[in-house]
C-alpha cells in the first residue's frame, strides 16, 4: 500500500486500474448518455429520394427558358404529389406538378418552384423566372450516404445521435453498460432519514449526495444504507455490494481514529489497498483498494470532503468504465472575486462559483470552507485548485478553476 501520495499519482494509479465495462444491447432511447459500442455504418442514402424542401410546383427546368415578369410562361398542373406519396406520372414538356414539402420529385421534373412565386389555378401555374435544373431539389443521400460510417463506437450517445439511429431503423443500439455503484455510509453517529434523530446522533447525507452524483454521470447507484463502526458488519455489507457492483464506495472511518475500520474492511474482504492518504484538502484520508476488477473507494466521511473526492477521483472510473474518452473537468482561467488569504502546505480544493461575463470568468467564493460544511456547495459549480505552497491569493488574481458542470472535453 502506497500512502501520502500526489493527486497526479492516485488518478495516474486508478485509471491504470480499471477498465471499460461489457457491451449490452439496449433499446435506443435507454442509451441516451450512454458510449456506443458498436460502428454504424448507414445502410440506405438519407433521404432515400430527391425531395422538395417546400410547398410549390415541380416542372422542368427547360420549361421556364425565357420566362419573365413580362414574357411568363404558363404549365399545365398535371398531379398533386402530398409527402409520403408518389405520383405514377411522368412530367412531359411544359407541365408540372402540384408538390408538398417532404415529397418525392415526380419522374421528368428537376426544378420547384416556390407556391409565392407563381400564379396558379386549378389547371395551370405561370412562372416568372427561369428555374435552372437542379432548382430547390434536395439531393438523395444528403443528409447520409449508403456506407457512410455514420456514428462510431466511443461516441457518446446524445439526442441528435438518437435521432441519426432512428433514422437508420436501430431499435436496439450496442453500448457499454452503466456502471453500477454501491454506496455505503459507515459511522457509529448515522441514522437514516427516516429513524428518530436522537442526541449524539446525525442523518446520513453522503449516501445521497453521492447517489445523486452518480446519476447525474449516467451510471447506477444503489444506497445500501448505513452500517455502525464495526468490521463485522462492514464486511458483510462490503461482501454483498461486491456481488452486485462494479465500484463500491464507502464513507467514513478512513481516518487514524479507534474506529476507523474501513481499510482493514477492505483487507478482510481480500482485497489489496492500493493507497491511503492523497496529499490534497479536502479528503486527505482517502483509501482505495481493489479486488479483482472492483475498486473500492474509502471516501472521509466529511460532507463536502466525500463530495469533492468523488468528483476527482470517482468521477474518472465512472466515466472510463461506461467507454468515455474523455474524463477530465474543463478547466478555463477566471479572475478570483475574493480574497483567499488561508496558506496551506497542500494542495487544496476550493469551492467558487464562476460566471461567465463580457468574454471572462470570474470566481466567487463561498464564506464556509470547512470540510465539514455542507451547505456552501450549494451553488458551487467550479473548484478553484491551490497548489501546496502558493498564494495568498487577492481579489482580481488571475486562477485556474474546474468547471463541475461541463462533463466533455473537446477532443
Ligand atoms: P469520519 O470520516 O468517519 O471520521 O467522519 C468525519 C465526519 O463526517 C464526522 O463528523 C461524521 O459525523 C461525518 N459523517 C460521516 N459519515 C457521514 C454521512 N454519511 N453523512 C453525513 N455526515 C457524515
Ligand atoms: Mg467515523
Amino acid at each position: 500500500m502506497r500512502t501520502n501520495v500526489t493527486l497526479e499519482e492516485a488518478l495516474a494509479m486508478l485509471l491504470k486500474e480499471s477498465g471499460t465495462i461489457e457491451a449490452v444491447h439496449v433499446p435506443l432511447l435507454d442509451a441516451l448518455g450512454s458510449v456506443l459500442a458498436e460502428n454504424i455504418v448507414s445502410d440506405m442514402d438519407m433521404p432515400p429520394f430527391k425531395k422538395s424542401p417546400l410547398d410549390g410546383y415541380a416542372v422542368r427546368g427547360e420549361d421556364t427558358e425565357g420566362a419573365s415578369k413580362d414574357t411568363p410562361i404558363i404549365l399545365k398542373v398535371m398531379d398533386f404529389v402530398p409527402a409520403g406519396y408518389v405520383s405514377n406520372k411522368r412530367l412531359g414538356k411544359k407541365e408540372a406538378m402540384r408538390i408538398m414539402t417532404g415529397a418525392k420529385i415526380p419522374e421528368g421534373a428537376d426544378a420547384v418552384v416556390k407556391f409565392e412565386d407563381t400564379k396558379y389555378t386549378e389547371e395551370t401555374v405561370t412562372v416568372y423566372k427561369k428555374y435552372p435544373v437542379g432548382t430547390n431539389i434536395v439531393k438523395a443521400g444528403e443528409d447520409m450516404e449508403k456506407g457512410d460510417l455514420v456514428l462510431q463506437k466511443g461516441e457518446v450517445i446524445d439526442a441528435p445521435e438518437i435521432g441519426i439511429l432512428a433514422t437508420l431503423g436501430k431499435a436496439y443500439v450496442e453500448v457499454f453498460r452503466k456502471p453500477r455503484v454501491a454506496i455505503l455510509s459507515t459511522g457509529d453517529e448515522l441514522v437514516d432519514m427516516q429513524q428518530p434523530l436522537v442526541e449524539g446522533k446525525i442523518r446520513n447525507s453522503n449516501s445521497y449526495t453521492i447517489a445523486a452524483q452518480i446519476k447525474k454521470l449516467g451510471a447506477k447507484p444503489l444506497m445500501l444504507g448505513i452500517c455502525s463502526d464495526a468490521i463485522e458488519i462492514i464486511k458483510a455489507k462490503l461482501n454483498s455490494a461486491l456481488n452486485w457492483a462494479d465500484i463500491v464506495i464507502t464513507t467514513g472511518g478512513v481516518s487514524v481514529g479507534d474506529h476507523d475500520l474501513a481499510k482493514e474492511a477492505f483487507r478482510e474482504v481480500g482485497a489489496e489497498v492500493l493507497f491511503w492518504r492523497v496529499r490534497m484538502k479536502p479528503g486527505t484520508p482517502i483509501a482505495v483498494a481493489k479486488k479483482e476488477e472492483k475498486l473500492i473507494f474509502g471516501l472521509s466521511g466529511n460532507p463536502a470532503a466525500a463530495y469533492i473526492t468523488f468528483e476527482q477521483f470517482v468521477r474518472p472510473i465512472i466515466l472510463k468504465k461506461m467507454g468515455r474518452g474523455n474524463y477530465k473537468l474543463m478547466e478555463v482561467k477566471s479572475i478570483l472575486e475574493s480574497d483567499f488569504t488561508k496558506a496551506s502546505n497542500q494542495n487544496r480544493f476550493v469551492r467558487g462559483n464562476t460566471y461567465y461575463r463580457d468574454g471572462k470568468y470570474y470566481t466567487r467564493l463561498p464564506e464556509k470552507h470547512s470540510s465539514g460544511v455542507l451547505t456552501s456547495l450549494m451553488g458551487t459549480n467550479s473548484l478553484f485548485y491551490i497548489k501546496a505552497l502558493t498564494g495568498p491569493y487577492k481579489k482580481g488574481d488571475e486562477i485556474t478553476v474546474q468547471l463541475l458542470n461541463h462533463p466533455e472535453v473537446l477532443k
